[in-house]
Formats: C-alpha cells, sequence, structure tokens
C-alpha cells in the first residue's frame, strides 16, 4: 500500500550556483542549483512541503541577488500535476527562508505548520544590532509579517518540538539551531505503519545535495555538511544521522529539495516551461505525471 504519491516541483533554478554553499569545503565549483517544493497528494489529501516565494517586491530582490532563473508561480508550476493552489490544505514549513515560505499568500486554503522556534528567533534576529544582519540575509520581513497574519486567521500552526500524524503517515521533527534556529523536516511513512518500511524524509535545507549524506568517497561514507548554516554545523551531522536512521540508512529516500540531480535519480521529465518535475514516489490508483 502506498498512500501518497510525492512530486518535487522545480519552480526556478540559478545555473551557476557555488558548490561550496551546498557542500562545505567544495569551494572552487559551480552546480546548478534547483528552487522547488514538495507535492504530496493521495487518499483525498493535497499537501505541501515549502511554498517558494513571489517575485515581487522584496522577494523579487531577492530571486536577483540570488540570480534565479525562470520563476514560475505556484499555480502555473502545480498545473504540471494537475492540481491547483486552492486545492492545498496543509503546507508543512521546513523553515521561514524566502524561497521556502514567501509564496504563502498563493494558498488561500492552506494551514501553515511551522516550528515556533523558527518565527520566535527570526523576530529576535531582526531585532539584533544592524551589523548582525548576516542572519536574517534570506529572510523577506514581510514573510514573517504574513505568519503573523495567518496567525490571526486561525491558519498557522505553531508546532513545538515532534508533531506525529499531522496527517496520516506524517510526523514533523525539529532540527533546531541548524540551518536555521527552528528548522524541520517531514517523514511520510507511506505504507501508514509506525516502523515504516517505505518512509521518505523531505530534508529542507538540512541537505542540499547527495553528497551531505554520503561523502565523497563511496568507499567509507560519512556526513558532510551543508555550507550555509546559522546554527551548528554538529546539530546538522546529528540531524542528517536522525534523518538516516527514519528511512532505514536508504540515503536516496532522503530528498534534498534544491538537488538538481533528483531527476537523475527518480523519473522525471521538464515542463512546457523548462522547469523539472520528479516523481520520487507513486501512490496507488494515481496518474503518474512524467510518463
Ligand atoms: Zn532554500
Amino acid at each position: 500500500m502506498k498512500n501518497y504519491s510525492i512530486w518535487i516541483l522545480e519552480y526556478g533554478f540559478t545555473s551557476k550556483f557555488p558548490r561550496g554553499i551546498t557542500l562545505h569545503g567544495a569551494f572552487d565549483e559551480s552546480v546548478r542549483f534547483s528552487y522547488g517544493y514538495a507535492l504530496i497528494k493521495g487518499n483525498g489529501i493535497v499537501a505541501m512541503v515549502d511554498v517558494g516565494f513571489d517575485n515581487v517586491a522584496y522577494g523579487k530582490e531577492l530571486n536577483d541577488r540570488f540570480g534565479i532563473e525562470n520563476w514560475h508561480s505556484p499555480g502555473v508550476v502545480l498545473n504540471s500535476c494537475g492540481v491547483t493552489p486552492e486545492d492545498v490544505t496543509h503546507v508543512f514549513v521546513t523553515h521561514a527562508h524566502f524561497d521556502h515560505f514567501g509564496g504563502a499568500d498563493h494558498f488561500p486554503n492552506a494551514k501553515f505548520f511551522i516550528q515556533e522556534r523558527e518565527l520566535s528567533k527570526w523576530v529576535w534576529a531582526m531585532s539584533l544590532d544592524r551589523k548582525l544582519r548576516w542572519l536574517t540575509a534570506a529572510i523577506d520581513p514581510a514573510d514573517i509579517m504574513r505568519a503573523i497574519r495567518l496567525a490571526r486567521e486561525g491558519r498557522l500552526v505553531c508546532v513545538e518540538g515532534v508533531m506525529e500524524d499531522v496527517l496520516p503517515g506524517i510526523d514533523l521533527f525539529p532540527a533546531h539551531d541548524t540551518h536555521t534556529p527552528g528548522s524541520q523536516y517531514i517523514l511520510v511513512r507511506n505504507d501508514g505503519k509506525k516502523q515504516s518500511s517505505d518512509a521518505w524524509v523531505l530534508a529542507g535545507d538540512l541537505v542540499y545535495c547527495f553528497e551531505n549524506l554520503t561523502g565523497t568517497d563511496p568507499n567509507d561514507r560519512s556526513y558532510v555538511p551543508i555550507g550555509l548554516a546559522s546554527g551548528s554545523q554538529t546539530n546538522l551531522l546529528l540531524t542528517t544521522h536522525e534523518m538516516l536512521a527514519h528511512v532505514g540508512g536508504e540515503a536516496e529516500r532522503v530528498i534534498p529539495v534544491h538537488e538538481a540531480r533528483l531527476k537523475d535519480v527518480f523519473p522525471s521529465r521538464l515542463s512546457d516551461r523548462g522547469l523539472r518535475i520528479v516523481e520520487v514516489t507513486l501512490g496507488d490508483q494515481q496518474i503518474s505525471r512524467v510518463g
């Protein structure tokens, strides 16, 4: 039994991105860097992990600063899977960086799940001396204000730590003081079992590339952290170990959303907009979107 399909949908990319940001120490290479989110669909449920950003106002400034090309709105991107943003009822926010949380306004019917610590610590970081602004470099203050509006509308769930079965077979796990102060990752137990033999982790930015999970020596695996963390590299490595434990040590079951090579591991296709659609798993009785 497979309850859900999981697709990773690219909404933009950077063609030449410094590899040292995705893999600590890889200072002199560049890679294609995907921007995307996950769609989880099955048994009448339409959920997302992250929502991208809006390419207007400060979002556009950040788009240009990060050199993002070919940005498309969630409406266009989700259409490739026969879904509209209005269909989405649950959004699990891995962290509040602009490229993960800035697109919230596109989802009028969704409830947003974010770690409480992620929000409160960004408010704290925004209040610090201007010389500490590196901490908030990937934050759009308008997104933090939007989170408060969502709370007022009864559409924000501030998660404190672990939250099991948010939806059947879907759990949230904190990864505090890692990439960001209150990151979280999402575990999908696709057979619905507690001890799942068909589990997937949607890792947000705790993992940027496959080598974070495996190292670069195939004969002697190790974890190598991402090159961009406002928290601790130690916590990142310990979280990597924990995520892999959820999936029986199978590195290909921990999904890094920014990894452009996902297309080589899973069935995939290019949309008519030149954006990649990756089918991580297909739920029972569901239509493939890459065939
Ligand atoms: Zn990101």
